[in-house]
């Protein structure tokens, strides 16, 4: 879509990264990094200082780990997730992932020979089914996927939903992976750890990055925490997959790391006048927009516009509205469950979504 995007001179809500730059503080102290010669290998588990920030961040939002034995520093949230399941998945092991997904998540799986089983988040609100969650748990389940807030629709996990994936876990003896990168991306719910909850700890891996927190995709800097015994397993994939990440990065994560209270505050209060921004205008426009809790995504149902499928519809929205978004069906197992949906990114200036608003206006409700 991208590609399509540039031939077209589109406006790019697709692709889900920032149009703007991230803080300054964190590539001051990079650039010193740099400056100091931090020109080596870190430790593979991550320098010193970021893994004691990493712990502290986390002990400051009621999560106490252990830097040394339980935070593995990654090329970003990505190579944690593939790290986390290279080092605790054997061949023919389950994971359950909800559906739609964040689309490395079923390769991630299969690539050490893990088997996804897929349960369905449905709109509106994205809930799951109960029954067909219990259904999904069996005895050769290893792990289960919860990304809150979850991309693409930004549902926010309740804490009753989480409660019943924690009972399901303990009673079949499985892990928890929860992907936390919007964690601070929270418009309407409590971010919820599951790792917290009682009988979770010593079976949650919890992964996050710098990305969408500190606006800085590029970076690539991540973290899984885990317990000493799963952490061994993580950074034994890690040290063959990357063997560790960049140095000054890593010093530059430390300073973003300590960023005050009102920077998370801030961040926040942008994306969710953009959030409303786009959701307002798309709703004015004739979508049924699903309102995202969290994230920077907005899923919205392109029916009314009488489009096949949305792939069609997104082809259509990119040539002749100058729009570009992507088609969600990419983010199921079957893909006919994603057919009536657009996916739309708001982490982009004010002045590029009231631009895709304003071309969105030729847009017509088929009669
Ligand atoms: N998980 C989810 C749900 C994401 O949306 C993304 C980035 N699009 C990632 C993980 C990857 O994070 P990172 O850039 O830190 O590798």
């Amino acid at each position: 879509m991208t590609r399509l995007a540039l031939r077209h001179g589109a406006v790019n809500l697709g692709q889900g990264f920032p149009d703007f730059p991230g803080p300054d503080f964190p590539k001051e102290a990079a650039i010193s990094a740099i400056r100091a010669n931090r020109d080596h290998y870190a430790p593979t588990g991550g320098i010193p200082e970021l893994t004691a920030a990493i712990a502290e961040y986390l002990e400051a939002r009621r999560f106490p780990v252990d830097p040394r034995q339980e935070v593995t520093v990654t090329c970003g949230c990505q190579e944690a997730l593939a790290a986390t399941f290279l080092g605790l998945l054997d061949p023919g092991d389950e994971v359950i992932v909800f559906q739609p997904f964040f689309d490395t998540y079923p390769p991630c799986i299969v690539m050490p020979g893990g088997v996804p089983r897929y349960v369905t988040l449905h709109p509106p609100l994205f809930e799951f089914d109960a029954e067909e969650l219990r259904a999904a748990f069996g005895p050769r389940t290893k792990a289960i996927l919860i990304n809150t807030p979850h991309n693409p629709s930004g549902k926010v996990f309740s804490r009753a939903e989480l409660e019943l994936i924690a009972s399901l876990c303990q009673e079949w003896d499985v892990l928890a992976v929860a992907d936390e990168v919007y964690e601070n991306l929270l418009y309407e719910g409590e971010h919820i750890r599951i790792a917290t909850l009682d009988g979770m700890r010593e079976r949650s891996i919890t992964l996050s990055s710098l990305a969408k927190t500190f606006s800085l995709t590029g970076w690539k800097i991540g973290w899984a925490v885990a317990p000493p015994a799963l952490t061994d397993g993580i950074r034994r994939a890690h040290r063959s997959l990357t063997f560790s990440t960049a140095t000054p990065l890593q010093c530059g994560a430390v300073a973003a790391l300590l960023a005050p209270d009102d920077y998370y505050s801030e961040l926040r209060a942008g994306y969710l006048r953009r959030r409303n921004l786009l959701q307002e205008g798309l709703e004015r426009q004739g979508f049924e927009v699903f309102k995202p809790s969290g994230a920077y995504f907005i899923l919205a149902d392109h029916t009314s516009f009488g489009f096949a499928d949305d792939r069609i519809f997104c082809e259509y929205l990119t040539r002749e509205i100058g729009v570009a978004a992507i088609p969600p069906s990419y983010f199921y197992q079957d893909p006919r469950l994603g057919k009536s949906l657009v996916r739309f990114a708001f982490c982009k200036s004010e002045e590029v979504l009231l631009e895709a608003l304003q071309r969105l206006e030729k847009l017509r409700p088929s009669s």
